[in-house]
């Protein structure tokens, strides 16, 4: 048996020829594993500021291993792990603004629900069985009204003679 080769991100060990190596430096898998360690103790803005800053670095993009490893002044960040550091940061950030509202402003989605809910009130569905105005609930019960103030109920329309009107 040859050489084996350690994966720290995987946390399990292969045959070390170029080739193996290669491949599994460059296999999702292993992308997902090592994204997942740095973020852990890193921060995904801070990783993309400083690679944005660096050439990739040739050793690793074609041997798939660099021996200066994680110090090295080269970004050994493929663009699928940038991509992907750019997803982690999004989504920290998204986190970030849900979790902690400016004081004292309105909550956006609460004005969303609000402004919708509203236009649902006032032009929804009409029950034409009710009357869509309202009577001043003082004056519902007031017995010596003038009869142009009375609220207007359904059985007073009905009872309107029409052919008495001069
Ligand atoms: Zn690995
Ligand atoms: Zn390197």
């Amino acid at each position: 048996m040859g050489k084996t080769y350690y994966c720290d991100y995987c946390d399990r060990s292969f045959k070390d020829d170029v080739e193996a190596r290669k491949k599994h430096l460059s296999s999702m898998q292993h992308m997902t594993n090592r994204a997942n360690h740095y973020s852990m103790f890193k921060d995904p803005e801070t990783i993309l500021k400083e690679e944005y800053n660096k050439t990739p670095c040739k050793r690793y993009m074609t041997v798939g291993d660099c021996a200066f490893g994680p110090g090295c002044r080269f970004s050994h960040y493929t663009p699928s792990m940038i991509w992907e550091l750019q997803q982690l940061a999004a989504m920290k950030n998204a986190k970030v603004s849900a979790v902690q509202p400016r004081d004292g402003w309105p909550n956006s989605e609460d004005i969303i629900k609000e402004y919708f809910e509203n236009v649902i009130d006032s032009s929804g569905t009409e029950d034409l069985s009710q009357p869509t105005w309202s009577t001043p609930a003082g004056l519902v019960n007031y017995p010596y009204l003038p009869p142009s103030l009375r609220p207007v109920t359904s059985e007073r329309m009905m009872d309107c003679d029409f052919s008495k009107w001069g």
